[in-house]
């Protein structure tokens, strides 16, 4: 069994914008190296920022994000830089036109200086194939790729560092579905492969039930819920999830819940609503819901949520 702690973000207050979102509120974010952790929920919802600050990208007004046992602060900015990685959702932009293929997935080598020239080539050449594309694949540029393969390039540049943590920003989001199985399937060989740690965000439910051990569902900047993903899609207890899972198509159409429709707009993070932040949009909202903030409970599935109808009523 590992324990290793990869990153873990407690009671933090993230900054967006101007104002400040409570992101994650009296709640560990953990996510065990080798396994992924995924963040879903509408945009907007405050999960970039999220990942962002897990990165150190953001800062963190409350709270503070471990990797690897020790704060952010205290890691060695130059190695955190490598330990971890961000993957982005738009693998068009994310490419710099003009540079080979090659040379894009060698930049961080050269930037570390790591290896002999010879080396970094090895590596550039290793790379490819790891991600199922060609050698020769290195001296073309991105405009003679499909999203998919540039998507590929992507994840190769990544990995040219060695890193522990994978922050991965909607990486499929901008693909076909077909394509996206593709490079989901890639990600979840490497990582057993490499013994990655994903952080996956998605807005999509069912890319995120395919690659993660562990989920945790945002709205407006709070967890609703969070637990191990087998758990919680088999049975989510958060009126939002179960809203957000009756919108998946099932394989088995016998067992498809019926379509929740939710209605109204995401309300701004700057200003929730008060009580739930659900409750505008709740289907079960109830009195007690404009009023109280439900906080996460801990159910002995192993899932915690974020809602009075699965608080104790002595509470
Ligand atoms: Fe709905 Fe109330 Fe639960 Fe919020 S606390 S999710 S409004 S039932
Ligand atoms: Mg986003």
């Amino acid at each position: 069994i590992n324990v290793t702690k990869h990153f873990k973000v407690t009671s933090g207050l993230l900054g967006l914008q101007s104002g400040t979102v409570r992101a994650v509120d009296g709640v560990s974010l953990q996510v065990e190296q080798g396994e992924t952790l995924g963040l879903v929920g509408e945009s907007g919802c405050g999960k970039s920022t999220l990942a962002k600050c897990i990165m150190g990208l953001e800062k963190v007004t409350g709270g503070e994000v471990i990797f690897d046992n020790k704060t952010l602060a205290g890691w060695d900015q130059k190695k955190l830089r490598r330990s971890m990685q961000m993957i982005f959702q738009d693998p068009y932009s994310s490419l710099n036109p003009r540079q080979k293929i090659g040379s894009i997935i060698r930049e961080g080598l050269d930037i570390h200086n790591i290896g002999s020239k010879e080396e970094r080539r090895e590596k550039v050449n290793y790379l490819l194939q790891l991600v199922g594309l060609r050698s020769e694949h290195g001296n073309r540029y991105p405009h003679e790729f499909s999203g998919g393969q540039r998507q590929r390039v992507a994840v190769a540049r990544t990995l040219a560092l060695d890193p522990k943590l994978i922050v991965c920003d909607e990486p499929v989001s901008a693909l076909d579905v077909s394509v996206q199985a593709q490079v989901l399937g890639m990600l979840k060989d490497l990582q057993t492969q490499l013994r990655l740690t994903y952080v996956f965000i998605s807005h999509d439910l069912s890319v995120v039930s395919h690659i993660s051990n562990k989920v945790a569902v945002m709205y407006l900047g709070r967890i609703m819920e969070i637990g191990p993903s087998k758990v919680l899609f088999k049975d989510p207890k958060h009126p939002y999830t179960q809203a957000l899972m009756s919108a998946l198509l099932l394989p088995d159409p016998t067992r498809q819940p019926e379509r929740i429709a939710l209605t109204g707009d995401l309300p701004s993070p700057m200003n929730p609503p008060t009580g739930c932040p659900f409750h505008p949009r709740c289907p079960q909202a109830f009195e007690k819901c404009r009023n109280g903030r439900p906080e996460l409970m801990a159910l002995d599935t192993g899932v915690q949520v974020a809602c009075w109808l699965h608080t104790p009523s002595e509470l």
